[in-house]
């Protein structure tokens, strides 16, 4: 089912696997990676003589924590925490913090994994790494939420600093987390050092499109692949998994360039509109009211709601996973593709199994995996550190053309990476390839 490993690399798959037992995506990610690496080592010898891919997959640092508070009732609640340090050739540590009750630390690593190469391709000084935490928080009110951040940074804040350490939000921790975790980051240590956050609040050192650079960047990569195909995204009929921070602004970027977006879902199921997505309607119930997506066929009666239903079941030519890990599997991709899909790209990390991906390259399908393509949202935190850095604030435009900037070269980048090493037009060779010999380069020197 997976391809085969370089004899080099195998031994290498299997030490990982021996010594992270049970954690099966960081293993995914991991092989992922690797089966791209066999030219690299080939091209750049003295990889292997340092044994940087060995070193590249163990972490430089993990911090497991005990995180208790106490929920509405005065029950005394405990969760666990983690922030795994991965790699810090390029630059601070920087990635996000997930708040998902599937978190352990094999989903962590792989998200810090991941989190490395993807940074070194944004051309930013960033190292990588990740964190979170068990905590769920469907369903919590505002003050618990405030009271798990609280507890959470209770013991984070040692491990972090702008120079050591910068995180930001991922699935289940946007601006409201982000602002609990760096109030008390700031009454802990009596700094006000907005570089140790990202996607903070614009009146508290925050950035202009930094809540849109996630889905934003998602979509311009996908323009980039058409064009290098001569097409383009306007005209298309485009289906977009989840209806959080990263669904939302990808929807939004993609009608703005002409694409029609058809359906998005959430945990519990799929809105279709044929219509179109009615983007302002989405946002209300996501961001204002933080309901459920069921609530928009409610609203809306043009729109069918399929409960436990399957997106990739929806005919569409452009396909945008923004949910989580290995949403899209082997069968979602055969019907994607027998149904006439002409893109993919992935908003999400590693929404795609290994099978998906494999049937999207040998079908010829433009494929931008989620190193590349969601490099944006990081892309922009690191802006958002030169900011505070200088203590200035951009515009809107400003930043937003930096973003479209950097996914251009994103682009450009793997797209000739894949030439570079035999595998024309195949973005997760040249992601992997190009994010990987930038921070070799550095760790060997
Ligand atoms: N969580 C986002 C990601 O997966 C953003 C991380 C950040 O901005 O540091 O890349």
């Amino acid at each position: 089912m997976v391809a085969g490993l370089d004899e080099k690399l195998e031994p290498i798959y299997q030490e990982v696997l021996r010594r992270n037992p049970g954690e099966t995506e960081f293993h995914q990610a991991v092989r992922e990676v690797l089966e791209s690496l066999g030219p690299v080592l080939v091209k750049y010898p003295e990889f292997a003589d340092r044994k940087i891919i060995q070193l590249i997959c163990e972490p430089e640092r993990q911090i497991i924590f005990r995180v208790p508070w106490q929920d509405d009732k005065g029950v005394t609640q405990i969760n666990r925490a983690f922030r795994v340090q991965f790699n810090s050739a390029l630059g601070p540590y920087k990635g996000g913090i997930r708040f998902h009750p599937s978190v352990y630390l094999g989903i962590i690593k792989f998200l810090g994994f991941e989190q490395i190469f993807k940074n070194a391709l944004t051309g930013m000084p960033i190292g990588g790494g990740k964190g979170g935490s068990d905590f769920d928080p469907k369903g919590r009110s505002d003050g618990e939420i405030m009271r798990f951040c609280q507890s959470m940074m209770t013991e984070l804040y040692r491990h972090l600093g702008e120079y050591t350490d910068v995180p930001a939000g991922d699935i289940g921790v946007g601006q409201r987390e982000i602002g609990y975790l760096f109030g008390q980051y700031k009454r802990i240590t009596n700094r006000y050092e907005s570089g140790v956050f990202t996607g903070k609040g614009l009146s508290w050192g925050g950035s202009r499109a930094r809540k849109e650079a996630t889905g934003y960047g998602t979509v311009f990569f996908t323009e980039e692949m058409f064009k290098a195909r001569a097409d383009a995204l306007d005209g298309k009929t485009c289906v977009v998994s989840g209806s959080g921070n990263v669904a939302i602004y990808a929807m939004e970027k993609a009608m703005s360039l002409g694409a029609k977006v058809i359906a998005c879902s959430d945990s519990n199921g799929v809105i279709v509109d044929k219509d179109g997505i009615d983007l302002e309607l989405v946002k209300q119930i996501k961001e204002v009211e933080r309901r459920r997506i069921s609530a928009y066929a409610e609203e809306k009666k043009t729109a069918r709601y399929l409960e436990d239903g399957n997106i990739w079941t929806v005919p569409c030519q452009v396909a945008l996973p923004c949910a989580t890990q290995n949403e899209l599997n082997g069968t979602d991709a055969k019907t994607l593709i027998k149904n006439g899909v002409i893109a993919v790209a992935e908003g999400a990390n590693m929404p795609s199994t290994p099978e998906a991906i494999r049937f999207f390259t040998e079908a010829g399908i433009a494929f931008g995996p989620g190193k590349a393509a969601n490099a944006g949202g990081v892309a922009t935190s690191a802006l958002e550190m030169q900011q505070n850095a200088s203590r200035d604030s951009w515009t809107f435009e400003h930043t937003e053309e930096r973003l479209r900037e950097i996914m251009v070269d994103i682009h450009r980048n793997c797209h000739q990476t894949s030439e570079e090493f035999g595998a024309p037009g195949n973005y997760v060779v040249g992601a992997n390839i190009a994010g990987f010999v930038k921070v070799a380069g550095a760790m060997v020197a």
